[in-house]
């Protein structure tokens, strides 16, 4: 099964895609690991990329559609793939269409995730993020605590909080969400594949929704 996840950045695309990884096999591709992978790496894209990310602005549609063009096409993607943060722009989603189709494939659920913003202020700047780039275990020191402090329970590297997600930033992310990505909701909602989700309760909660509604087996 093919997913794209939608919705306000802390919504709980990344946890959900991680648990749908966990329990059925699927492949995550989230757009804003691989931009901070390549940040990490030091490459030209990376470099090019950490600007628009740090003042809480989407990285230009071309290069983010030629990552994940090239990531769709590897083999792991045919187990079936969850986008996690793409498309972003209606200009990314028309995009994605014409290559899904290039490509021989096909979605079969879209799923917003829908929260308040004062929620999403509070989940992001709570939020902590293993700093292992193939690990990227995310916690919250509210909600969600790491076992030690500081410390990914999973691989324990150190946790980190992410550039972005002081408030400040955080706010941009939203502007940025309401006026670039929010009218993907009305491009998309009109399918009947097109599944909203309320985002506000626990990830047990989202996640058993998710399932019972998708037919996920
Ligand atoms: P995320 O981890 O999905 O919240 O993304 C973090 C940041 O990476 C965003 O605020 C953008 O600057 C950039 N980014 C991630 N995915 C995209 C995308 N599909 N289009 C443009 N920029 C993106």
């Amino acid at each position: 099964m093919n997913f794209i996840l939608l919705g306000a950045p802390g919504a709980g695309k990344g946890t959900l895609a991680q648990r749908l990884v966990s329990v059925f096999g699927l492949v995550q591709i989230s757009t804003g690991d691989i931009l901070r992978k390549e940040i990490s790496a030091g490459t030209d894209l990376g470099k090019k990329a950490k600007s628009y990310m740090d003042s809480g602005a989407l990285v230009p549609d071309e290069v983010i559609l030629g990552i994940v063009e090239n990531r769709i096409k590897e083999k792991d993607c045919e187990k079936g793939f969850i986008m996690d943060g793409f498309p972003r722009t209606i200009i990314q989603a028309e995009g994605f269409d014409s290559m899904l189709e290039r490509n021989g494939l096909s979605i079969d659920a879209i799923v917003e995730l829908s929260i308040s913003d004062d929620e999403v202020v509070r989940r992001l700047t709570s939020r902590r993020t293993c700093s292992n780039t193939s690990c990227q275990a995310i916690y919250n020191v509210i909600s969600s605590p790491p076992e030690k402090n500081g410390i990914c329970d999973k691989c324990g590297s150190p946790l980190i909080q992410r550039s972005d997600e002081n408030e400040e930033t955080v706010r941009n992310r939203l502007v940025t969400y309401y006026d670039k990505t929010s009218p993907l909701v009305r491009f998309y909602s009109g399918s009947s594949r097109y599944l909203k989700i309320d985002a506000s309760g626990t990830i047990d909660s989202i996640f058993s929704d998710v399932v019972s509604k998708t037919g996920l087996k």
